[in-house]
């Protein structure tokens, strides 16, 4: 069972200059405080409120410039699907989709969205453990790049729709590869007793059951062994090795491999965690499958895009507790989910110019959510912030708007990408009327006495 509050750490916790350095888009500016590219944050909170999502299309860009050229500085043929569960923002996916990217989806509405962002089907893979007919059909019909199957049941039913509707489903085969990725247990999925993927020893016959089935075409192998990993290559290069492993006995018995999927999951520094670099993770993909001269997919969702977005906030008072001082926020745990559902560690920035360099004590951060586990930070290093300060959450682009919800009847925030000295509102805030619109109160149930 999760601790409802944030586990304390052993090392101290990076101070703000140590956040700005390893953040280039961030900058902490003499008159306008904190800057992202060329844009204050002030300045968007002014016109725009809070909280809100601000994303760096040049991080975004940079990022995935980064992963492309280790794929190819590795001697690598390689493609990048971004993982649009980490960031479905319409803008984001096409600043992603305009240097090249691809998508992986996970549903019909990840699928709309990536092609609606002008991504094209022949660039997007679908993963997921449930897809319902009506999904696998909208992706044939769409002319997706390919499907991951998940489970033999699955790729019955594929074969049914595909060969129903006349065509022919290109689909790869998803190996859970029973390596422990060492990362949180909510988001580790290349363990046997996770729901992900085929039971590694299951899949030669599989495999040559897709290929002797109408409306399959069996395109190759997929591993996805979790998210935010960040204790060195080993994980990964096991994984690997292994669908390197089976790729050599299915080809061997002249089956067809095409290409293979070597899923997302590199981890980010959040705090002081030394994730593995993308050439580190290149080079591990060239050393394990290289050898097999096919080309290789990649679909990082986090690495790219966390770290090119914050979440900015505003103080609504300061409260001192019996023994503490809480700052109490405009933003809560249905907006950033993270730290209460993984424990997670995000930097809190003050906005203003001279609050980054006030005395700085102890303070709890939290949100107006009627729940304990709506904490953001405990005992963090921050200056006084009084009502109407602006804080920024770092690394908030990647698993933030996407999993932000209601919850306490609160809209949601609005997003803001930043491109340059340019900046727009990419979703305007969620309308307190949209919250009750679409509800309908049965006739029967009469007026209230
Ligand atoms: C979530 C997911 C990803 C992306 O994971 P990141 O940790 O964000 O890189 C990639 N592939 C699959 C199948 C996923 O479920």
């Amino acid at each position: 069972m999760a601790s409802p509050l944030p586990v304390p750490h052993d090392t101290p916790d990076p101070d703000f200059a140590d956040l700005l350095a390893r953040r280039p888009h961030l900058k902490a500016h003499a008159l306008d405080g904190l800057v992202m590219d060329d844009v204050p944050l002030a300045q968007i909170a002014r016109q725009v409120g809070t909280p809100t999502w601000v994303y760096s299309a040049a991080t975004l860009r940079r990022r995935y410039g980064t992963l492309r050229d280790a794929l190819e500085g590795a001697g690598l043929t390689a493609s990048v699907h971004f993982a649009a569960k980490a960031n479905d923002s319409l803008a984001v996916l096409r600043v992603l989709g305009a240097e090249g990217a691809g998508a992986d989806v996970v549903s019909e509405g990840e699928l709309l969205a990536a092609r609606a962002a002008g991504i094209p089907a022949r660039r997007i893979v679908f993963s997921g453990v449930g897809k319902t007919e009506r999904e696998i059909a909208l992706a044939l019909r769409e002319g997706i790049l390919q499907i991951n199957a998940e489970s033999a049941e699955e790729i019955e039913r594929i074969s049914s729709v595909a060969d129903a509707m006349g065509l022919t489903a290109p689909v790869s085969l998803r190996i859970n590869p029973d390596v422990d990725a060492r990362t949180h247990a909510k988001i580790s999925t290349g363990l046997a007793e996770n729901k992900f993927g085929i039971p590694y020893t299951d899949a030669p016959a599989l495999y040559a059951r897709m290929a002797s089935l109408p409306g399959i075409r069996p395109v190759g192998l997929a591993v996805h062994i979790g998210s935010q990993i960040t204790e060195g290559m080993a994980g990964f290069r096991a994984a690997y090795a292994r669908v390197a492993e089976m790729a050599q006995a299915l080809m061997g018995r002249g089956l067809p491999v095409e290409r293979l999927d070597c899923g997302g999951g590199l981890g980010i520094s959040y705090r002081d965690e030394a994730p593995p670099s993308p050439a580190a993770l290149a080079g591990a993909i060239k050393a394990t499958l290289g050898p097999l001269g096919l080309p290789v997919m990649l679909e990082p969702g986090r690495w790219i895009a966390a770290p090119a977005g914050v979440l900015l906030a505003s103080v609504v008072l300061q409260k001192r507790g019996a023994n503490r001082r809480f700052v109490i926020l405009d933003a809560a745990m249905n907006d950033l989910v993270r730290p209460a559902m993984y424990e997670a560690w995000h930097g809190i920035l003050p906005v203003a110019p001279d609050a980054l360099h006030a005395p700085a004590s102890p303070a709890d951060v939290v949100g107006p959510v009627c729940e304990t586990g709506d904490t953001f930070a405990r005992g963090r290093a921050l200056p006084d912030l009084p009502p109407g300060a602006l804080v920024a959450f770092l690394d908030a682009g990647a698993y933030g708007a996407t999993m932000s919800s209601t919850y306490n009847a609160r809209p949601l925030a609005a997003e803001v990408l930043v491109d340059g000295h340019r900046w727009a509102v990419t979703r305007p805030r969620q309308p307190l009327e949209a919250l009750l619109a679409h509800q309908v109160v049965p006739d029967w149930l009469g007026t209230t006495a």
